[in-house]
C-alpha cells in the first residue's frame, strides 16, 4: 500500500532525527505533502498512528501534514501553479515540484 509505505517512511525518518537528538519523547511530526503526490495525507495520518502506537518515543506524535501548492514552468517562459494548461501558450507545462513528502520539522522533547 502507498500510503503505508509513506506513514512508514515519515516514522522512520523522525525516529532516526530523535535519537540523533536524544529525545525522550517526539511531540509533532510536521510534514508537507505536494498536491501532486497523490496520497491521501489523512490516511497517512491514521496509519502513522498505526506505527506509532508500538513506539514508546512516539506515545504522544501529533503527525501534522500541510499540503503545498505545485510549481511548474513552460518552456513560454511561464512560471507558476497551471499543472495541467500552461495560461500563455496552452502547452503541457513541465513540474518542477509538487510530488514530494517531506519532513520538515520534529519536535521533540530532551532529559534536562
Ligand atoms: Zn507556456
Amino acid at each position: 500500500m502507498h500510503e503505508y509505505s509513506i506513514a512508514y517512511d515519515l516514522y522512520a525518518t523522525a525516529r532516526t532525527a530523535a535519537l540523533e537528538h536524544h529525545a525522550t519523547q517526539v511531540k509533532k511530526i510536521s510534514v508537507e505533502v505536494g498536491k501532486m503526490a497523490m496520497v491521501n495525507p489523512e490516511q497517512v495520518a491514521f496509519l502513522f498512528d498505526t506505527i506509532r502506537s508500538d513506539d514508546p518515543l512516539f506515545k504522544k506524535a501529533v503527525l501534522d501534514c500541510v499540503e503545498a501548492d505545485p510549481q511548474t514552468t513552460c518552456t513560454c517562459g511561464y512560471s507558476g501553479t497551471e499543472v495541467y494548461v500552461c495560461p500563455d501558450c496552452g502547452a503541457l507545462p513541465t513540474l518542477v515540484r509538487g510530488r514530494e513528502i517531506v519532513v520538515t520539522n520534529v519536535e521533540i522533547e530532551v532529559e534536562d
